[in-house]
């Protein structure tokens, strides 16, 4: 066979993420690998998951989400945890809670305030990060980066039912690695500068994606977000029709 198989691919990241994490002094143990399954079929999914390599999903959309969760095989031993990676509105904050582990993309305090009272109805608590747009990039979700402390604040002081564990970011797309870099490292800098601001550490840095995750690593992160290295390129159903 020529053609790799999933598992290879896994694997490959997971030896690249070990290979630059023991450049930074750290082992691959200490980045957690998201794999970014958005537009895959939930049969790709579990084929990834089966291999045993790898536990943590990412999508970007509550609903489909919601669709492949929902269809999660009762009779399926491994189990996954499930980030939800994308913009969330409002009115979709109480179906991301029902249906997902982690929450990613926390970037207004509207939002934050949605999820606490949401879930001070049942008083359960959920992880989330909140998404700085570090590239500044107009079409960018994420707080900007000079919002990111008063967001912050509100999020560790307003909002005790979510558990504030980090950041997460998108690097700036089509930039060339000194900028990509740059917005990298001052993400890791907005989040060392936070801890005085809010008193606590934040453990988690969620930045890199399948073109720029070695960087990402190199300058702080902790966790990477990898959709195409994994399962391949991306199908939507334009490109789909046009076939
Ligand atoms: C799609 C997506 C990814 C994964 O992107 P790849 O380039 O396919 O690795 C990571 N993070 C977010 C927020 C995404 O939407």
């Amino acid at each position: 066979m020529v053609t790799d198989t999933l598992k290879d691919r896994i694997c490959s990241v997971l030896a690249r993420i070990d290979t630059v994490a023991g450049r930074t002094g750290r082992s691959g143990k200490d980045i957690t690998l998201i794999a970014v399954s958005k537009t895959h079929p939930l049969e790709l999914i579990l084929e990834a998951v089966r291999t045993g390599l790898i536990s943590q999903l990412g999508e970007n959309k509550v609903q489909e989400g919601q669709e492949k969760i929902s269809r999660w095989p009762s009779d399926m031993t491994a189990k996954a945890a499930w980030h939800l990676i994308g913009h969330l509105q409002n009115n979709k904050a109480r179906k991301a809670l029902e249906y997902f582990d982690f929450i990613q993309s926390v970037d207004s305090e509207k939002l934050a305030a949605s999820l606490q009272r949401i879930l001070s109805e049942s008083n359960h608590s959920m992880p989330v990060l909140m998404e700085v747009n570090c590239s500044g990039e107009a079409q960018k979700s994420g707080i900007p980066m000079d919002k990111a402390k008063e967001l912050a604040l509100f999020i560790a002081e307003k909002c005790p039912l979510l558990q504030f564990k980090g950041l997460m970011t998108v690097g700036p797309l089509g930039g060339n690695e000194q900028k990509i870099r740059e917005a990298f490292s001052n993400t890791f800098k907005l989040k060392e500068q936070l801890t005085p601001v809010i008193g606590y550490p934040l453990p988690i840095l969620s930045m890199g994606m399948s073109d720029d995750f070695e960087w990402a690593i190199e300058e702080g992160s902790t966790m990477v977000r990898i959709g195409t290295a994994i399962f391949g390129a991306r199908k939507y159903p334009e490109q789909r029709e046009a076939l």
